[in-house]
């Protein structure tokens, strides 16, 4: 089942409800203003670059956002509602060669999983994105994902470092509790060279640019990688060379910038 993205402007200024900034008419203004950015630049990337984005113009244009939601389960899917939306939270499936249908699948296969002595597996997140830059979103984005969570102070004797929070996470995402309960997760799909693919990458900046407009996220300061939350180097190319991280951050920003909502401030 395929939505078009721009419905999807719609749909977020409804989870928000009386809470948006924003009138109806503005919305309509937004969601146009943001089509023919969109568009304009695609066209541009096309010219620089036609063998890459080819692909993402057909997929993101005519069928960007795939809705396919993980069934309600404890494991991926509780349903709960999270508190606010504050930071976008970036990783990557650490899966050589999976694809984002192989994401929904997984985390939506968590729901049957049996309660061993080994203990059980919470994962998930509301948006992945795959090889080819098709976006899939796997729950609402009002809802809590199991993407980034750790253990608040005081922190049990022997938890892993993935569960730690790091010192770069600040006091003002904590005073949400668990990250989990103010982010969106996006797990981004890894090519079998280990490497985050161009479309994957463009795809991914598009959509996090979007949804800082839309949650009125600043691309410098509210996004994260999920390794600078708590202990554990994901999205991994962005552990192995920083500067791939700083240039992702640019390429949000500057398509943050050039969506330019010429909505009342
Ligand atoms: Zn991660």
């Amino acid at each position: 089942m395929f939505d078009k993205f721009f419905f999807f402007t719609r749909k977020i200024a409804q989870a928000l409800g009386s809470k948006t900034p924003y009138t109806q008419d503005q919305m309509d203004k937004f969601s146009e203003d943001l089509k023919n950015t969109f568009n304009n630049n695609l066209d541009k990337a096309l010219e620089n670059n036609p063998p890459i984005i080819k692909d993402i113009k057909k997929k993101v244009i005519t069928l960007p956002i795939i809705h396919n939601y993980i069934p309600i389960n404890t494991y991926s899917r509780c349903g709960q509602k999270k508190l606010a939306t504050r930071s976008i939270v970036l990783h990557y499936t650490g899966s050589p060669g999976s694809s984002a249908e192989s994401v929904q699948y997984y985390f939506s296969g968590l729901a049957r999983q049996v309660n061993t002595k080994i203990g059980t597996t919470y994962a998930s997140s509301q948006l992945t994105v795959g090889l080819d830059g098709e976006i899939i979103q796997l729950m609402p984005l009002d809802e809590v994902a199991y993407h980034t969570g750790g253990y608040l102070p005081p922190v049990p004797a022997n938890t892993p470092a993935y569960l730690t929070y790091t010192d770069k996470i600040t006091s003002y995402i904590l005073s949400y509790g668990n990250p989990n309960y103010s982010s969106i997760g996006i797990e981004m799909c890894i090519n079998s060279d280990w490497k985050l693919t161009e479309k994957t990458i463009t795809s991914t900046a598009y959509l996090t640019a979007y949804l800082c407009q839309i949650y009125r996220l600043t691309p410098e300061s509210d996004l994260y990688r999920h390794g600078d939350i708590t202990y554990k180097e994901c999205p991994k190319p962005w552990f192995d060379d920083t500067s791939l991280w700083v240039s992702f951050q640019k390429q949000v920003q500057q398509y943050y910038e050039e969506f330019n909502f010429a909505v009342a401030s």
